[in-house]
């Protein structure tokens, strides 16, 4: 049995990256149960990916038959069949994938990480993001982020100096930056990119528009802190060819269709000798914690997308200054109602 809900998330403040701004996020949710056991999942649709509620819910629907033809221990074969017959609204592959691993670790009576093999004590620091704002809010929301140690912080409608100087004269905290693909030439995002390296900044994410690799990698030769790939990677097909560009790169379950793709873009990754970020949209702790239990694997974590809302449905992974902590409960380790 399949049930779905879409529940509408409501912001802390105003959420504003380069390319758009928001107060609410309405994301899908669904519930799977088979032998009396319940698997719950999440979909967050992107409009980044042309993803939408109503799209998702249909994608649900369609992966539903899929799941009716199989034993859910198969997961393998699952996921097989559901990128075969699913190719776009990856977030709706996200949400039966995150249900279907929280299905089998339950009826392990096992959390996820534990049947993955990982250590939860390995657990990154996770990041805590500042949307774009004026001085007065930055200060505002630094002092809200007191207790995480890491700030992340989102730049690109041209005020990146203002931004970053202001966040700088209220803290010494070390900072991730985040342009989401707005700078449009190489010599502006180099230009940019060396200022940053005067104010302890970690690494810089997806400077430029996606498709822009070869800008990319000119840009990467010429600075000396990490250049992390987001928008220009989504699942494992796309990791070859970004390793003259990148360092790193964001992992997103939303945007990887789920925990199963996640895992071999890891090992992919890893081969490459580039290291992992876990990221996330605004998402509940339903998603979140689904990707904090791959996080042992992640040199970098960015999942606050539960820390970022004021109306959280469910429990799940917990976090203590920025440290991510995993609990014993079997699969994704949630609670709440659905
Ligand atoms: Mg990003």
């Amino acid at each position: 049995m399949l049930e779905i809900k879409i529940k509408k998330l409501q912001l802390t403040n105003t959420w504003t990256i380069a390319r758009n701004s928001s107060e609410t996020k309405e994301n899908v949710f669904v519930k799977i149960s088979r032998d009396g056991i319940d698997g719950i999942g999440e979909a967050a649709p992107n409009v980044r990916y042309g993803e939408n509620a109503e799209l998702t819910i249909q994608k649900i629907r369609q992966a539903e038959k899929i799941l009716n033809n199989f034993d859910w221990f198969n997961f393998v074969d699952i996921k097989k069949a559901l990128d075969e017959e699913i190719t776009n609204q990856s977030c709706a592959k996200a949400a039966i994938d995150i249900a279907l691993m929280d299905w089998v670790g339950k009826s392990f009576k096992t959390p996820l990480y534990r049947l993955l093999g990982l250590n939860p004590k390995c657990t990154p620091v996770t990041s805590f993001s500042i949307g774009i704002d004026k001085p007065e809010l930055l200060k505002k929301k630094i002092e809200q982020a007191a207790i995480y140690p890491v700030l992340k912080i989102k730049v690109g409608r041209d005020n990146e100096k203002e931004i970053i100087t202001t966040v700088r004269s209220l803290t010494d905290k070390p900072l991730r930056i985040d342009a989401n693909e707005a700078w449009q030439t190489k010599e502006e995002a180099l230009e940019k990119i060396l200022w940053m390296q005067t104010q302890n900044i970690e690494f810089i994410e997806q400077p430029m528009p996606a498709d822009m690799l070869d800008e990319t990698a000119w840009v990467r030769a010429r600075v000396n802190i990490p250049v992390v790939a987001d928008e220009s990677v989504k699942r494992v097909d796309d990791i070859m060819k970004l390793a003259d560009a990148f360092d790193g790169i964001n992992i997103k379950l939303m945007k990887s269709g789920g925990l199963l793709e996640a895992i071999k873009m890891i090992d992919v990754a890893h081969r490459l000798g580039m290291k992992i970020m876990l990221g996330c949209m605004i998402e509940s702790s339903v998603a979140i914690s689904a990707a904090a239990h791959l996080s042992p694997w992640a040199q970098w974590a960015d999942l606050d997308g539960n820390l970022l809302i004021s109306n959280d449905p469910f429990k799940g992974v917990g976090v203590q200054n920025g440290k991510l902590i995993l609990n014993e409960s079997p699969g994704i380790g949630v609670s709440g109602d659905f």
